[in-house]
């Protein structure tokens, strides 16, 4: 299993960020180690004082392809739930200004909390599908998947030219505007529509 990501997605948030916007999805990865899965917390690490939440939704590959026309690339995932990014910006952003790899700042031990998936065939339009983030109550981000600069079906067809793509494989597909920074003792909720997917204490 693999974890693919999808950096600058959302025109607002590229703009907050001072980012350009992409021509083509930017593209990362985070190992199997970022995951945590059940609710479990989120502990802040020692080499940054600054980790944004980033919340996204996350589509789970569901069969194994290589090239995939995108035309065919809805067949390729079967359920989607929420995930968070967790960013070291600090170290991000050092890592920007010398052109050198987002690795650890996207990729170290539970930077990538999850939530349960939902079937496809349970969600009315995956395309026009809301999602938000509140932290301490308030809320955070507000998304629509409707909004994303490259849709479910482009970023499978994309990636599927450089990696081969295999089930259980899960795309984190980019955040909207509204990222921002946590404190140890803060609560994350995310939400798909009006159901409650996710929550993570942050210690
Ligand atoms: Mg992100």
């Amino acid at each position: 299993m693999k974890i693919i990501a999808i950096g600058r997605n959302y025109v607002e948030h590229i703009e907050e960020l001072n980012n350009e916007r992409p021509e083509e999805p930017i593209i990362f990865t985070k190992p199997d180690t970022a995951l945590v899965r059940n609710n479990q917390p989120f502990y802040y690490p020692d080499f940054s004082i600054d980790i944004h939440y980033e919340v996204e939704l996350v589509i789970r590959i569901c069969k194994m392809g290589k090239n995939i026309h995108e035309k065919f690339a809805s067949s390729y995932f079967d359920a989607i739930g929420l995930g968070i990014d967790f960013t070291a910006r600090d170290l991000q952003n050092k890592a920007k200004n010398k052109g050198l790899p987002w690795t650890l700042a996207k990729g170290f031990d539970g930077s990538a909390p999850i939530s349960e998936f939902l079937p496809l065939s349970s969600i009315k339009d995956v395309h026009n599908l809301n999602f938000s983030l509140q932290l301490d109550r308030e809320v955070k981000q507000k998304g629509n998947s409707s909004l994303m600069l490259f849709d479910f079906n482009t970023i499978i067809s994309y990636v599927s030219r450089f990696i081969t793509l295999r089930s259980g494989d899960m795309i984190f597909t980019g955040t909207p505007k509204g990222v921002g920074p946590v404190k140890i003792g803060n609560i994350l909720e995310g939400y798909i529509e009006d159901q409650k997917l996710l929550e993570v204490e942050i210690k």
